[in-house]
């Protein structure tokens, strides 16, 4: 015997569709890439997917094909979004800080039929070009451009593709199952891996990441998603909040730290999600202009350790509550977001801290557990440490074009993470496997010891990594970016380790440096900083051999 209740598919269609229908009139701000602002809506945005989707379908682009994006948060490429998989392709959001190289792989890898860029990425296109053989077509996301199409032969534009479609095509019947959207893991190691979400476990995410312990976006929301939509679906938040017809404000490609802050202080932002070098640009913005973000609640923060000493700042100056949650491209993102238990509430304040400092618990749909190197699972003590794996409605199976399963073999993901899990399920990322530092046998926390080093008034960013030793097989190795005019020694940052960490944590050396270098997705990229700076122990150690040789005779 069945359920006797309606079986409608989770589409996305059926999200933008709502949205037109119950918030039409709710505005859509865009941060426009040329420069300036436009305001739409989310009726109007529907009537333009429609009018995407089909105009695609006319020019013989099929169900299943993918239409890839190289583009920022912007009015068009929401139109995307919601007209390319309702209309039954896949939306394939290329990541444009990727290499020349790299992106042509993902292009090629994912055999995109269409792709449609921003004016930004012209030169970078038009450079690529004879490289493209999948492509059909080129999409400018604006109208008539003559230099742009001067230099890509052929190339079409996004409003004039807009005419040739129907604003009230009907959206074809889709499976659930069925694949929305394509995004590529930005491939630290490796060549970049393709994700290909379906329908339903959108859907299901943007249900379960939007409850009130989770995302928490409301209609009376303007939800600025500063995490890139070329990066997992912007966290799912474009999803969100069509579901619930929140006012969205995208803000373009200028995302220094004082363009958003009078974006949030102009369109009055009650919400933003990012990673923490944005909101550190951010905090740099507002103590140097005095903007206040007076309308800003809450910002969800992830993608790397949330320093605690930044969410306390934004609590403690600007009344504004970070939010940490930890996810990766392959569950969608996300799998945990931290909020309080009823009984944490009635904690002393430092320890309420000390857990919403954490990456949070997991969202219903998705389990966490801990393994040793042997795959047993650990216990959930909140000490023991262990690889993080995951399982979920909206996590990786296998990768787009791959054959086998990237399961374990009873049906769990492997993050690469190191993390303790607590009796509540309380997840704390340790670190990376490959950048943990692994110290006589003993791990240190590359998270910890940088949270500690961000927390001083002279450091304006750090990474720890790990230096080759030849007693100790690693040790820790702080590279400091020092803020402007500051005059930090090394001896002074060593010192402000003293009783923070066990003295056999404490890093052994720092390496000033002027900028640390970020990744595609704003990440510190540790492997070029460890390539520069992980034999410095190891050449101290030659020289100190030396030197004892020749004092010996
Ligand atoms: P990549 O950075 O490899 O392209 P993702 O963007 O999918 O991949 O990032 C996933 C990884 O980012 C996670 O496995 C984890 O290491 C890190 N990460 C994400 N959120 C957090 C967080 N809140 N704290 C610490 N690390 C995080």
């Amino acid at each position: 015997m069945l359920g006797r209740m309606m079986r409608q598919p989770l589409t996305i269609a059926s999200l933008i569709a709502h949205a037109a229908r119950y918030h039409g009139g709710t505005e859509i701000v865009s941060a426009e890439t040329m420069g300036g602002f436009e305001r739409t809506s989310w009726g109007a945005v529907a009537r333009n997917a429609r009018r995407i989707g089909s105009a695609l379908r006319g020019r013989g682009i099929e169900p299943g094909d993918r239409v890839g994006t190289l583009a920022w948060n912007n009015r068009r490429h929401l139109e995307l979004y919601f007209g390319v998989p309702g209309a039954g392709m896949v939306c394939h959001t290329v990541n444009p800080r990727l290499s020349p190289d790299q992106m042509a792989y993902i292009i090629n890898h994912a055999a995109d039929r269409m792709l449609f860029i921003d004016r930004s990425f012209v030169p970078a296109i038009a450079a690529l070009r004879g490289q493209l053989a999948c492509l059909r077509g080129i999409v400018l996301l604006d109208g008539r451009d003559d230099e742009a199409a001067e230099a890509i032969p052929g190339l079409l534009f996004h409003d004039e593709l807009l005419e040739e479609g129907d604003p009230d095509a009907p959206w074809p019947e889709v499976d659930e199952n069925a694949p929305s959207s394509l995004c590529y893991t930005s491939g630290t190691t490796g060549n970049p891996k393709g994700v290909l979400y379906s329908h339903r476990s959108t859907l299901l995410h943007a249900l379960s990441a939007n409850n009130v312990d989770g995302l928490a976006i409301g209609a009376a929301d303007s939800v600025m998603p500063v995490v890139p939509m070329f990066h997992v679906n912007a966290w799912g938040i474009p999803y969100a909040s069509a579901m619930v017809g929140a006012r969205l404000v995208l803000p373009g490609p200028r995302l220094d730290g004082e363009s958003l802050a009078r974006l949030i202080v102009d369109e009055n932002v009650t919400m933003a999600a990012g990673v923490p070098t944005i909101w550190m640009g951010l905090l740099n913005a507002l103590e140097a202009t005095g903007l206040q973000p007076t309308s800003l609640r809450r910002t969800i923060v992830g993608g790397s350790a949330l320093p605690p000493s930044m969410r306390a700042a934004f609590r403690e100056r600007y009344g504004v509550e970070l939010v940490h949650a930890w996810g990766m491209t392959e569950t969608s993102p996300l799998g945990t977001l931290n909020a309080p238990l009823a009984k944490h509430l009635a904690l002393p304040f430092e320890e309420q801290d000390r857990i919403g400092n954490g990456q949070g618990r997991p969202l219903f749909g998705a389990e966490l557990r801990i393994v040793d190197a042997e795959g047993h699972v650990l216990a959930n003590d909140g000490t023991t440490e262990g690889e993080l794996q995951i399982r979920g409605h909206w996590v990786v199976d296998s990768y787009f074009g791959a054959e086998k399963s990237s399961l374990t073999w009873d049906g769990w993901f492997d993050t690469g993470d190191i993390a303790t899990i607590d009796a509540d399920g309380y997840m704390i990322i340790r670190d990376r496997s490959k950048d943990i530092i692994k110290s006589g046998g003993e791990w240190i926390s590359t998270v910890d010891l940088e949270n500690i080093a961000v927390a001083h008034p002279k450091v304006a960013n750090a990474a720890a990594i790990a230096a080759r030793h030849p007693k100790w097989d690693e040790r820790p190795v702080i590279c400091c970016q020092r803020r402007p005019q500051s005059d930090l020694t090394e001896d002074e940052l060593l010192a402000w380790y003293d009783g923070k960490v066990p003295r056999w944590q404490r890093p052994d050396r720092v390496v000033f440096v002027d900028s640390l270098p970020l990744g595609p997705t704003g990440k510190v990229v540790k492997a070029v900083l460890r390539e520069a700076h992980g034999g410095i122990l190891w050449d101290d150690a030659m020289a100190a051999l030396e030197a004892e040789q020749v004092a010996a005779g």
